[in-house]
């Protein structure tokens, strides 16, 4: 396929609107493909993992395609990326792709080319520390990268920092990246505020920074910077109210007790910061999973409603996510992940092995729960349901 500036043209400065296409989009995923996937598109038989991080799928056709899948980071530089376009250049024929959780992959079409790759992987390490850049892992029953949030470096509503956490619970984890020692695969997500950009409402560990003041209210800024109406809409509890203070400076007003801490005031206006040392911390939460395997999709649940928030190692979040886990991988069956392990030995047994204190504070009193029980592939067949898709095929 040609490139976009063979298809678009050039830039025309006696005729601006020559040839201009906007809002062109990303290029064509095909080009993208290494030849093995563009042959056998559509005609996969099946996929194997042959060791940690080594995947294979083979097609019908009998080709192979075999994956080699790194641990990466949500933030590369550019020098990390001309390295890995470096191996990519030699190793796999310049194709390399990303996975939504940070993973490098390598797509191969042989296997000594998946020998030749590892021992070249092996030889990255970082110059501080020695540590690998690109470790090989994060396949089947182990946990494989986490998922996670922006964090200070690019957010303003963020109770915690993500990478420093994740990079710390990457390292406290990394046994179990490397290897598939679990019952199933581990699924750990992590975002940085309750606006949970990441996917922890339904992973099997997850990690949440939490605020838990109320916004300060800056009287002699706000009535400067802030559209008041804006700000009291964007609250969604309601909490915030026009006021006016001693002086007549147009404010707002806040009903404490109907704040959640979202931080929504504070994307709409500055003078309703929430940030707070000693309030801000990590809750976590366990059991969600989206995948449809075996169980049905579950919503994560707390299970730690208050974890500090120790930058930048987070020693009390590692070992709590260790505790959670050690725990799981003595006391489940195998393919049974976190919350179908919860579900069978009843939740209150769950905090018993993991040794986590219980509160009332930890009942799921979600309203919407009942209505979303069903919202799954997951279906249970009464005899009721069986009348209704017999009536349907005209059967009765
Ligand atoms: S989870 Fe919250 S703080 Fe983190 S990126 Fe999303 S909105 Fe921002
Ligand atoms: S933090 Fe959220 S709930 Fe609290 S006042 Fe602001 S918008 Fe409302």
């Amino acid at each position: 396929m040609a490139l976009s500036k063979d298809r678009l043209g050039r830039f025309n400065p006696d005729k601006h609107m020559e040839g201009r296409v906007t809002d062109i989009g990303p290029r064509h995923y095909w080009q993208f493909f290494p030849p093995v996937i563009q042959n056998n598109y559509g005609k996969w038989a099946y996929h194997e993992i042959l060791e940690p991080g080594v995947l294979v799928h083979v097609s019908e056709t009998g080709d192979k395609a075999f994956t080699v899948r790194c641990g990466g980071m949500r933030f590369m530089t550019v020098d990390f990326v001309r390295e890995l376009c470096d191996i990519a250049d030699r190793f796999s024929d310049g194709y390399v792709r990303f996975t939504t959780r940070n993973n490098i992959e390598f797509i191969v079409d042989s296997l000594e080319k998946v020998e030749a790759l590892k021992a070249e992987l092996a030889k990255h390490t970082f110059a501080i520390g020695g540590s690998l850049k690109f470790p090989v892992g994060g396949t089947g029953a182990g946990v494989t990268n986490i998922v996670h949030t922006q964090g200070f470096i690019h957010c303003h509503t963020a109770a915690v920092d993500a990478s420093s956490m994740v990079k710390a619970l990457m390292d406290g984890l990394f046994e179990h990246f490397t290897s598939m020692d679990l019952p199933a695969q581990v699924r750990v997500s992590m975002a940085c505020c309750l606006n949970m950009c990441g996917a922890v409402h339904c992973s099997d560990i997850a990690l949440l920074g939490y605020h838990r003041k109320p916004p300060a209210i800056d009287h002699e800024v706000l009535h400067k910077i802030c559209e008041i109406p804006l700000a009291i809409a964007s609250c969604p509890t309601a909490a915030i109210s026009p006021a006016k203070t001693e002086d007549g400076l147009k404010t707002v007003k806040l009903k404490v007790e109907r704040c959640m801490f979202c931080g929504n005031c504070y994307t709409m206006c500055p003078a309703l910061p929430l940030a707070d040392g000693q309030g801000d911390c990590v809750v976590m939460m366990a059991g969600g999973k989206v995948s449809n395997r075996i169980s049905m999709p579950t919503f994560s649940k707390v299970v730690i409603p208050y974890l500090p928030n120790n930058h930048p190692l987070f020693p009390e979040v590692v070992e709590a996510t260790k505790q959670v886990l050690n725990a799981y991988a003595a006391d489940a069956r195998k393919y049974e992940r976190i919350g179908d392990w919860a579900q069978r030995i009843g939740w209150e047994k769950f905090f018993e092995k993991c040794n986590l204190p219980f509160t009332e504070h930890l009942i799921d009193d979600y309203r919407l729960a009942y209505d979303t029980y069903r919202t799954s592939t997951q279906f249970k067949y009464t005899e009721a349901a069986w009348a209704v898709t017999r009536a349907a095929e005209g059967e009765e």
